[in-house]
């Protein structure tokens, strides 16, 4: 079987002190967390940045910050920026200010609509096309955030009508509440229904992570875990959730079941970047 990709999500734009006191809010806290993650195996940096508050935020200079400090970190991991709904602001020019930062591999990309718990995924088609073709014009490989199933298809078609280049590469985010629920047969269903070169992670949500990111190893798919998604480890919610023992959980259940783990350059490889 292909090697696992682990994608490393340690921050999103829910997490907070309060919520989890490891959140890694600051960029100096998400560098010591990507350094740790990328130690234990994981190959992809999926970024969101925060304002001086700790709010959410897409500002270019933010995420410009973290790259370089990434690079004078060394740490050879592949850049995924986030262009999603909860960063402050909802313009395609806001949504996508960052993507023409030197360095920066990947970009991700909703291309429907749904509900998070509190607050509209809102992504209609002008902006999904604008975010598309601005990713594409920065020579950027999208990662396809599925929250719903018509995220597949609709993204399916994009690739048909030349909006976005093949082989795709997607992310099914299961178990938000407002969106699709996270069960066996629904990820056999969109795995079922990718095109046949495309490549695929899931994000399995809280105390759906276990279940879901074990099924994709079996499965031959990728996997992203991280404070973005779990902020409790265990399902009583009695352990705090780390980056590090989030992915060292992917990396157990991985040796286990005799799962070989990516490097960055296997990942570059597999995903088909530039
Ligand atoms: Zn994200």
């Amino acid at each position: 079987m292909e090697k696992l990709i682990i994608t490393i999500a340690p921050t999103g734009n829910i997490p907070t002190k309060e919520l989890n006191p490891y959140s890694a809010i600051t960029n100096e806290e998400i560098i010591a967390d990507l350094i740790k993650c990328r130690r234990l195996g994981a190959s992809v940096a999926h970024l969101h940045v925060r304002d001086e508050a700790g709010n959410p935020t897409s500002e270019r200079i933010r995420f410009k910050e973290l790259v370089d400090s990434m690079d004078e970190a060394k740490l050879d991991m592949i850049k995924q920026v986030s262009t999603g709904a909860r960063g402050g602001g909802n313009s395609i020019d806001w949504r996508g200010q960052m993507l023409d930062i030197h360095g920066i591999e990947m970009a991700s990309l909703s291309t429907g609509s749904s509900n998070f718990p509190s607050s509209v995924n809102a992504n209609s088609p002008e902006l999904i096309e604008s975010l598309a073709e601005k990713i594409k014009e920065n020579g950027l490989k999208p990662e396809i955030e599925v929250f719903d199933t018509a995220m597949l298809f609709q993204a399916i078609y994009y690739q048909k009508k030349g909006i976005l280049k093949g082989p795709l590469h997607f992310n099914f985010v299961m178990n938000v509440r407002g969106s699709m629920p996270a069960t066996p047969k629904n990820l056999m269903f969109l795995v079922d229904n990718l095109p046949k070169d495309a490549t695929w992670n899931v994000s399995g949500i809280g105390n759906a992570q276990v279940q879901m990111i074990t099924m994709a190893i079996a499965m031959g798919g990728h996997v992203r875990t991280g404070l973005e998604d779990v902020l409790k480890f265990d399902e009583n919610g009695s352990i705090d959730a780390t980056n590090e023992n989030l992915v060292q959980r992917v990396v157990n259940i991985a040796d286990a079941t005799g799962r070989a783990i990516a490097s960055p350059d296997e990942a570059r490889h597999i995903l088909s970047l530039n």
